[in-house]
């Protein structure tokens, strides 16, 4: 997938904030914060979305969830927080590597946009 960029993130051809790094998964700031905190969790692995992800890896799902949790707890978001995936056209995917959002540091309206 050399053309993904967030694939480029993991090999280091381009640089991110990471915030946390496991075997298998990467966490890093994104870019354009919607939120005091907004950090973006990855599989290292090149996956589309949660339908692939989830079809192919449900250990590697259950991973991203818990290394989402995992970053909650080292950004002290004990008030609260939510994880995100955007999926598709409908779901406002821009990136093609699944990708969890995790947002806090404030309270959160619903429903989103
Ligand atoms: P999506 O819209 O696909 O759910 O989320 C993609 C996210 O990636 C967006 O929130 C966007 O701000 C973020 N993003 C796009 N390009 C970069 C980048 O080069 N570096 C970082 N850290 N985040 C990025
Ligand atoms: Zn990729």
């Amino acid at each position: 997938m050399s053309d993904c960029l967030f694939c480029k993130i993991v090999n280091g051809i381009i640089p991110a904030n990471k915030v946390l790094e496991n075997d298998n998964f990467l966490a890093f700031r994104d870019i354009s914060p919607q939120a005091p905190v907004h950090v973006l969790v990855i599989p290292k692995k090149h996956f589309e979305d949660i339908s692939e992800l989830s079809q192919k890896d449900l250990e590697l799902s259950a991973g991203l969830m818990k290394t989402a949790s995992e970053v909650a707890r080292v950004e002290n978001l004990d008030a609260g927080f939510r994880i995100v995936l955007n999926t598709g056209e409908d779901g406002g995917q821009t990136v093609q590597h699944i990708h969890a959002h995790v947002l806090g540091g404030r309270g959160l309206t619903w429903p989103p946009g």
